[in-house]
């Protein structure tokens, strides 16, 4: 599976402190991350990361484009509830976008962890009901482009 991880700055230590605890599964899938998020998990973890930009210079964007695209199967987002960020607009664009394409996401330790312990994570027995407007199938080209098959 295709996973992203983001975490605000007051919940960074938070999802580090998750992924060394889940490194073995998490080993076994795609990591994509927000830049600073990334560049700790890969220094700490020793986890092959794909980093995107920084949140707030457009990596949450990076990540909803994903999930726009298909590209994306699990999304790990710890925002943090005590500070304001200056890239809200993103943020809630981001939750917006995970909920309208049922991606399941986690934005706290204790969603995360079902989900990861969840039988169903990674197994070819599931695969998320798309969105009814769904029709066609997307793919994201190496040079960043979209096709769309007709
Ligand atoms: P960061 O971005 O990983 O670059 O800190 C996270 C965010 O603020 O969305």
């Amino acid at each position: 599976m295709r996973i992203a991880l983001v975490a605000h700055d007051g919940c960074k230590a938070s999802l580090l402190q998750w992924c060394l605890w889940n490194k073995k599964t998490l080993s076994r899938h795609d990591l994509i991350a927000t830049g600073t998020t990334g560049a700790i998990i890969e220094q700490e973890t020793g986890l092959s990361v794909e980093r995107l930009l920084s949140g707030p210079k457009g990596g949450d964007q990076q990540v909803g484009a994903m999930i726009a695209v298909q590209h994306l199967d699990v999304l790990f987002f710890f925002w943090d509830p005590e500070s304001p960020q200056p890239h809200d607009p993103d943020v809630k664009a981001l939750l917006r976008l995970a909920t309208l394409w049922n991606i399941p996401y986690a934005c706290n330790v204790a969603t995360a962890d079902l989900i990861i312990s969840s039988p169903l994570f990674g197994s070819d027995d599931y695969e998320p009901t798309k969105p009814e407007f769904c029709e066609r199938e997307v793919e994201l080209l190496d040079d960043g482009t979209v096709a769309i098959a007709e």
